[in-house]
């Protein structure tokens, strides 16, 4: 494997220090290659690499390089990718590299560090989410949208399905029969397990508020979950141990002091939709309390269409708390 070394980015000083290393992979004729490393005017880092289609590539970051991270996989469809580091603000020095990868089991996504090797977190959709971790497939609130079905595309079948509530944006029974395997375990709510087809009801958990399960691994925690639009009791968020990592999903909830004191959380993904859910400001106010180390905005989209909650939320945050907020595709 042979290493090149980049030179440091020409741009301000806004950010401490930044390198890039470029990892060739010694049977490929091309290497990938940083073409830009920006920093933004929120000191986080945008990454632009020359990448031949058709491949995938894993960007990994470190403070010290002799410690690297993984922080995304990603394929090429063009000849070039973009990927912004939003964890660069919070730290004093950033080395990146990139990796080419084989196409075969890819999956795409970011990646945070377990005890056991990766969870890679991939949007799929509004609130439906796929993670990947120590060879499971774990699906939240897989939807059954017929325009977002290309995001399922080249994923495993589940290990794990979780649904937090029965309003169509979460749970579709087809959808869970199209993912599941005859060990697949499906965690559900009350009202949602009522809904199950006879052979899901067999490999179905019903958890409520404070109860927990352990699947292959990974404990689940149903959480508190409730507004005006989702009546107490009818549906969960949940909380994931994965390798270590707490992981919460909101579900459909308002700002409601049951989750406003979720511990330890390491990642949060949290819905802000108007008039259903939270409001940007409302997301803000649990996430200055809860205290997550990385935040998703999710299930953003308001009522008349518009998907510029994720952005507001992020920019009304700011950097000060120390918190980290990923702006995906969801929609
Ligand atoms: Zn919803």
């Amino acid at each position: 494997m042979n290493t090149l070394l980049l030179p440091q980015c020409r741009c301000s000083l806004s950010v401490a220090a930044v390198f890039a290393l470029a990892i060739l992979p010694a049977l490929t004729q091309t290497a990938p290659e940083f073409t830009e490393i920006r920093p933004l005017t929120n000191k986080e880092v945008r990454l632009q690499l020359n990448a031949p289609a058709g491949r995938g590539y894993r960007i990994d970051a470190a403070t010290n390089p002799a410690a690297w991270s993984s922080l995304v996989t990603v394929t090429s469809s063009a000849n070039s990718l973009a990927i912004t580091d939003s964890a660069a603000p919070f730290l004093p020095a950033r080395f990146y590299r990139a990796e080419q990868l084989s196409l075969t089991n890819l999956v795409a996504g970011d990646h945070v560090p377990t005890l056991q090797g990766d969870v890679v977190i991939k949007p799929l959709y509004h609130a439906s989410t796929f993670l990947r971790w120590n060879g499971l497939a774990i699906y939240v609130d897989p939807d059954d949208d017929a325009s977002y079905e290309p995001t399922y595309a080249g994923l495993p079948r589940a290990d794990l399905i979780l649904v937090t509530h029965s309003h169509g944006d979460h749970f579709s029974s087809g959808k869970i029969e199209a993912l599941r395997q005859s060990h697949t375990r499906i965690i559900v709510p009350q009202p949602v397990f009522t809904s199950l087809t006879a052979a899901q009801k067999t490999n179905a958990i019903v958890l409520g508020y404070g109860g927990s399960t352990n699947v292959n691994g990974i404990t689940v925690e149903a959480v508190h979950a409730y507004n005006s639009n989702h009546a107490l009791g009818t549906g969960n968020g949940y909380v994931l141990n994965i390798g270590g990592q707490r992981l919460y999903f909101s579900g459909d909830t308002g700002n409601v002091p049951e989750i406003r004191v979720l511990q330890n959380i390491d990642v949060a993904f949290l819905c802000m939709n108007t008039p259903f859910t939270m409001t940007p400001n409302d997301a803000t106010n649990v996430v200055r309390t809860m205290r997550p180390r990385i935040v998703y905005p999710y299930h953003y989209r308001n009522q008349g269409g518009t998907t510029t909650n994720a952005a507001y939320f992020k920019q009304i945050l700011g950097t000060d708390p120390g918190i980290e907020v990923r702006l995906r595709k969801w929609y």
